[in-house]
């Protein structure tokens, strides 16, 4: 029997709408460098995304289902594209402008971008690209930027504010289908070619409510939170959506994700809340070593993309910061799991809870997979691939324009689970924690070494700043962990020292015996350890 339920499809257009109207007065405050901000408010917001959404049906022919792509940072321009393009029926590209230009261009040509929305200040990298990104027919370049590199391409150039000024304050948003796509974007492809994610409105309308629960980020319209995750990362982890719901005001960095503006600008703007990856948070924690400055109005972080060390955590306590542990993944929306511990522990008893992955909310499913395909149980000791399943977890990837999704075997269960490729435990009460990636444990002599808990152990001993581990081949144990580390400034620690402080602490057999003091752990385009890079260097050089 059905229900007597209104059936109202869950779209992008109603967050627009609603966070335009009710939360009108929140604003996107979006730093540029100069002496005052920009800010906005979500009532001018609104109004431009109709605009824009007018501009780039009319002006530049934009129709349904059509990927419109941008290039940009995190800033108020930005945030009108997520609402406007979305809302059209069409779907937000978010391009990673920090992926080696050839998957760029594999990227833009795959989703058959016609229009691109760039800021000036990107145009040097994106002008190089062009005569290689064949469907592109338009350029938006937003904000200021040398438009002279663009002189002679093919595409048709617009100025952003132009093409928006005296365009119609109203839209007759298009019916639209809470299963269609609203946006995509790309995993960075560290094996094979990048795939696409596309999120649909009813992914991205669930997964903003559940960001929006206390037990997620839990966050209101007198909150204000710095969106240091880039937009271009699974959609800045659904900020920019989830805000929209709820009023929570915005502070943009735009181009300065530098350690010394951040520190600067959560000084002035006191924002109560941030997200960003660990590589982040350690920068500015060097930056307020050197420069002391107030932080304390950022009462709670959300840090996910990569283990948050426990000493990090510990770190950031001293300036009353408290960071809340998070696991997702592009095909998860991101939100998967959030650290907060459950009711009634003393602080040292939160511990364990807050450096674990965090609790599953209550639309995703997990399940523990064995090597031999058995699921195992939630008992904190049974590790296993990680497999999920619920309302924003994708079940397949784009395979491009006209063709059939995507569903590759190691990707994705025959009964319908995305496998994370992520290994773990989980408690009876649900805590995650990942102990690595598949791809990263050390498998040595028939036992496996966790690289992210030699990380985690390294990286709390006073002189190290970071600390990355990897498997290396070896003729008697098949693979043995290399610990490569970066000292804090002025540090000086001996191999031999840094054995000594981890034998206290792990299984003797599990000590790494090469070792290799760097100076800085490569990164990947969203700020993670390069663990392929380390291993590369490490098959030319043996550096130990
Ligand atoms: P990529 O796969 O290119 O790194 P994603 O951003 O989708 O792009 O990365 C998802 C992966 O990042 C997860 O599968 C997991 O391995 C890792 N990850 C994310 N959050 C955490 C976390 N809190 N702890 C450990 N690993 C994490």
């Amino acid at each position: 029997m059905l229900s007597t339920m209104q059936d109202v499809p869950l779209t992008v257009t109603r967050i627009l709408v609603h966070g335009a109207l009710v939360h009108g007065r929140s604003q996107v405050t979006t730093w540029t460098g100069d002496a005052e901000p920009h800010r906005r408010s979500f009532r001018e917001i609104g109004v431009r995304a109709i605009q824009l959404a007018n501009a780039l049906r009319d002006e530049l022919g934009v129709a349904r289902d059509e990927r419109v792509a941008t290039l940009m940072w995190n800033n108020a321009e930005h945030v009108e594209a997520y609402l406007a393009i979305p809302s059209m029926g069409s779907v937000l590209h978010t391009l990673n402008l920090r992926l080696p230009t050839e998957q760029l261009t594999f990227i833009v040509n795959h989703a058959a971008d016609r229009v691109i929305l760039v800021n000036g200040s990107l145009l040097p990298l994106l002008a190089p690209l062009l005569p290689a990104l064949e469907p592109v027919e338009h350029i938006v370049v937003v904000g200021p930027g040398d438009r002279s590199l663009l002189d002679g391409c093919r595409p048709a150039v617009h100025d952003y504010e132009e093409l928006l000024a005296g365009r119609p304050t109203t839209y007759d948003w298009p019916e639209l289908d809470e299963r269609d796509a609203a946006a995509m974007c790309y995993t960075s492809g560290t094996t094979g070619d990048p795939k696409g994610v596309l999120f649909s409105h009813r992914s991205i309308y669930l997964h903003s409510m559940q960001v929006n629960m206390t037990e997620s980020m839990g966050l209101t319209d007198r909150d204000t939170t710095l969106v240091v995750v880039p937009m271009f990362h699974v959609n800045a982890w659904g900020l920019p959506h989830a805000t929209f719901m709820t009023g929570i005001n915005m502070l943009m960095p735009d181009r300065f994700l530098q350690p010394a503006p951040l520190a600067e600008m959560i000084e002035s703007e006191r924002p109560t809340h941030a997200a960003a990856v660990p590589t982040i948070w350690q920068g500015l924690l060097a930056e307020l070593a050197a420069k002391p400055r107030d932080i304390s109005s950022m009462a709670t972080v959300t840090i996910g993309g990569s283990a948050c060390p426990p000493s990090l955590m510990k770190a950031y306590e001293e300036h009353g910061v408290r960071l809340c542990h998070a696991w997702g993944m592009t095909e998860t929306s991101p939100l998967g799991t959030m650290a907060h511990p459950p009711a009634g522990l003393t602080p040292e008893q939160e511990w364990p809870y807050r450096i674990s992955q965090g609790r599953f909310p209550a639309s995703v499913e997990a399940r523990l997979v064995g090597p031999a395909g058995e699921i195992m149980p939630w008992d904190g000791e049974s590790a296993g691939e990680l497999e999920v399943r619920g309302p924003w977890i994708a079940n397949s990837y784009f395979g491009g324009a006209g063709a059939e999704p995507l569903r590759p075997e190691d990707k994705f269960s025959p009964d319908g689970w995305l496998r994370t490729g992520d290994v773990g435990v989980i408690t009876h009460d649900g805590y995650l924690t990942l102990t690595d990636r598949a791809k990263d444990v050390i498998k040595s002599g028939g036992e496996w070494i966790s690289s992210v808990d030699l990380e985690n152990q390294l990286m709390a001993h006073p002189g190290v700043a970071e600390a990355a581990v990897v498997a290396v081949p070896d003729e008697r144990w098949g693979e043995r962990p290399l610990a490569t580390v970066v000292l804090k400034e002025g540090a000086t620690v001996s191999y031999e020292e840094l054995r000594e402080f981890l034998a206290g602490r792990i299984a003797r057999w599990q000590l790494p015996e090469r070792w290799a003091i760097i100076p800085a752990v490569p990164k990947t385009s969203v700020g993670k350890f390069d663990k392929k890079v380390i291993r590369e260097q490490y098959r030319l050089e043996q550096i130990d």
